[in-house]
């Protein structure tokens, strides 16, 4: 399922994660993959916007995790497009590692139930990506007049969030969720020190809206409402 969030810029949810879309004149970037086995369903999402698959001209992935990196391989063979990482991630990415262990959850009744019922039998590995192009933090790109790379590391080390500074968006992986209608914490940090200190950080930034790994994006006073929560 494909929805508009900006003119440009596009949500495609596959139930248990979010990938993020961007047209910049026609050529796409893909903000992560989902799963292993995403391709099709993302293939399925472009059509429903007039898109073809070969419309794909870059992957950009948020972090290591599985169902953020799963079918990036894949998707990476059919089209022969880049793969960009922050470093720290891309090296275990390109060895097919999805996940740095232990993780601590966060305290609460609905992280523990989505633990217990999803993540913990959760795959930890993911096909190999090769030839990652490396990101570093405060890097721009060059879609869509400028999109910011921060580094945003806690719920992993090499974690990225993308700000498209001229639209004031933020595709926030999962640095934090919006799974219930609040912005609140993930359900899992490598780094939980870390990640509060990033959620301030980021927070400092100017954006109105922001887009989540999981859960619905918040439409407003985005870096408002997520220094509220997180300061
Ligand atoms: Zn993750
Ligand atoms: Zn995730």
């Amino acid at each position: 399922m494909i929805k508009n969030i900006i003119k440009n810029i596009y949500q495609i949810d596959l139930g248990v994660v979010n990938c993020y879309l961007i047209d910049d004149s026609g050529a796409l970037t893909l903000i992560d993959t989902g799963v292993d086995g995403a391709e099709k369903k993302i293939f399925k999402a472009l059509a429903e916007i007039g898109k073809k698959p070969t419309d794909l001209k870059q992957i950009i992935l948020t972090h290591l995790h599985p169902d953020h990196a799963g079918s990036a391989a894949v998707i990476q063979q059919m089209l022969n497009i880049p793969v960009y990482a922050h470093y720290t991630d891309a090296a275990l990415i390109e060895k097919g590692i999805g996940m740095r262990e232990p993780m601590t959850r966060t305290p609460g009744f609905i992280s523990w139930l989505v633990y217990s019922l999803l993540l913990k039998k959760a795959p930890k590995t993911i096909t190999p990506v090769s030839n990652i192009i490396k990101l570093n933090d405060e890097q721009v790109l060059p879609i869509l007049a400028g999109a910011k790379v921060i580094h945003s590391p806690g719920h992993s080390a090499g974690h990225i969030s993308l700000l498209i500074e001229k639209e004031e968006l933020l595709i926030a992986g999962d640095i934090c969720m919006n799974t219930n209608g609040l912005v609140d914490y993930s359900i899992l940090y490598e780094d939980v020190t870390l990640a509060k200190q990033t959620l301030k950080n980021i927070s400092k930034y100017n954006f109105k809206i922001a887009c989540f790994g999981h859960g619905k994006p918040v439409m407003s006073s985005a870096s408002k409402k997520m220094t509220e929560k997180f300061s």
